[in-house]
């Protein structure tokens, strides 16, 4: 028999690999995991938590303004970004330290460095230390892709530098038309930055309900974000501290700052895939894997967003863990990755589940649309021009709701306790046979009685 170094060798240290490890270290795995930069990974050190800091920070000033209309008088508003920096960083300094202890804790051990795969069993480390390893779980996951060089690309900033800007932007372009590029339009024009939004698309949110894309679109636009689409950035000047963003119909732009959130790619290069023998998804360039998550190598599984399915870090944990009961806890788990809810913490959110009307309308023979679209209770007193949507998608056959569609105030809140209905397959029969939480937005998806469209 063989004898190894350690059970399991995870490459990457965010939400999918520390799963894995601590819940295949508490089947009594000896499990060790490299990070070649901070414990946590995307998700807390540069992804869904900082973003949502900002977030939460940038609703500030409307909450103030939308409180004149309430009777309340609030003078001598001011904002320090210095501040908010330090604050997050803080935060993400502490979010780090705990998921370190809970790895250490869980008797998993940690090599800080850069790792790579030397053959199927054996992993090679920056410090040229080497480390067999009866499986070995690749969760690199992923990083921003500015896509094809454009003249002065030197001069563009992805999500991971927009988190630690020394100073805010008084102007800032944004090329993308994705959750990250909106979520970020959305968090500098709460902060007061002049935001232009630029995607080479007809619009924003590719892949979204067409009613939720163009509700977006109003909505951000009503906010003074400018959106301008059929377009890309050709070319960055930059003169001074200024620069100057060329679009390909021959317009410019002048900013302080121009961000590029027009993708992300899997981290697979450098990794000694191929000396390995695992084999890269032509269809997306990820780490092809089955249904276990199991690479073209027996011993060697990947997860999250290395592997370019659904890249979201519940998805990435829940691969994670499903890798360490199959191989270390004897219980065999797939992931099921239908309807998988998300948000996008874009200014208004949008909080979804299930198919779109243009993927239910492919494949059902009829469906039925519900659909509202209403001012918002608080908007009635603030004077704010905001509107809600909320969409069911239905098929007509079986009056299962096949997918729900928010756009507005705590759509990510409210989505969550949808999806679980969703996924349990409920029928239109039994939202409306649900009592109504009164007065409340989501009460609409409980009492919209008649179809807007049957298809
Ligand atoms: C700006 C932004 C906002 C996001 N917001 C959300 C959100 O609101 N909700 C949501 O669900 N998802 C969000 N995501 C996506 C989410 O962050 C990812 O899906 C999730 O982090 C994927 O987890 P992972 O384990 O696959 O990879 P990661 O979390 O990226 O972890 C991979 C780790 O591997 C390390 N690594 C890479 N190569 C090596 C190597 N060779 N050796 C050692 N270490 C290595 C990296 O440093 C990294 O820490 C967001 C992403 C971004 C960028």
């Amino acid at each position: 028999m063989v004898d190894f170094d350690t059970d399991l060798f995870v490459i990457g240290g965010g939400s999918g690999g520390v799963r894995a490890a601590r819940v295949a270290a508490g089947y009594g795995a000896r499990v060790m995991i490299a990070e070649e930069y901070r414990i946590g990974g995307t998700c807390v050190i540069r992804g869904c938590v900082p973003k949502k800091l900002f977030v939460i920070g940038s609703h500030v000033l409307d909450e103030i303004e939308d409180a004149a209309g309430f009777g309340w008088t609030i003078r001598q508003v001011s904002f320090d970004w210095t501040t908010l920096i330090a604050n997050k960083d803080k935060e993400i300094a502490r979010l780090e330290l705990a998921y370190t202890n809970n790895v250490e804790k869980s008797g998993v051990t940690i090599v800080k460095t850069r790792a790579l795969l030397e053959d199927s069993h054996t992993v090679r480390l920056t410090t040229g230390e080497k480390v067999t390893a009866k499986y070995i779980l690749i969760a690199t996951g992923g990083a921003p892709n500015h896509g094809p060089a454009v003249p002065g690309i030197e001069h563009v900033i992805s999500s991971n530098e927009a988190f630690h800007l020394k100073e805010l932007p008084k102007r800032i372009v944004i090329q993308g038309g994705g959750y990250i590029a909106l979520e970020f339009a959305g968090i500098f024009n709460g902060y007061g930055s002049d935001v232009t939004v630029i995607y080479r698309g007809e619009n924003i949110l590719r892949g979204f309900d067409e009613d939720v894309r163009k509700h977006v679109r109003a909505e951000m636009e009503k906010k003074g974000i400018t959106i301008i689409t059929g377009c890309t950035v050709a070319k960055v000047d930059k003169h001074g501290r200024d620069l100057t963003t060329h679009l390909s119909d021959g317009s410019s732009i002048a900013s302080d700052q121009v961000l590029f959130a027009i993708g992300r790619h899997p981290n697979v290069a450098h990794l000694g895939l191929e000396a390995a023998g695992v084999a890269i998804n032509p269809a997306n360039c990820g780490i092809q894997v089955d249904d276990w998550s199991k690479t073209s190598v027996d011993n060697i599984y990947a997860v999250g967003d290395v592997t370019h399915r659904t890249n979201l870090t519940p998805v990435a944990i829940r691969e994670g863990h499903a890798f360490a009961d199959t191989v270390f806890g004897k219980r065999p788990v797939q992931v099921d990755h239908a309807s998988i809810p998300s948000a996008v913490f874009s200014q208004p959110e949008v909080g979804t589940v299930g198919l779109t009307e243009e993927q239910a309308r492919a494949q059902f023979g009829r469906v039925d649309i519900y659909k509202t679209d209403f001012r918002p209770i608080k908007a009635t007193m603030s004077g704010r021009d905001t509107r809600v949507l909320m969409k069911l998608v239905v098929d007509g056959v079986s009056d299962r709701v096949l997918g729900c569609h928010i756009v507005g105030d705590n759509a990510a809140e409210i989505i969550q306790g949808i999806a679980i209905a969703v996924k349990m397959n409920a029928t239109k029969v039994d939202f409306d046979a649900t009592f109504a939480v009164h007065p409340t937005a989501a009460e609409e998806l409980v009492t919209i009685r008649t179809p807007v469209a049957t298809h």
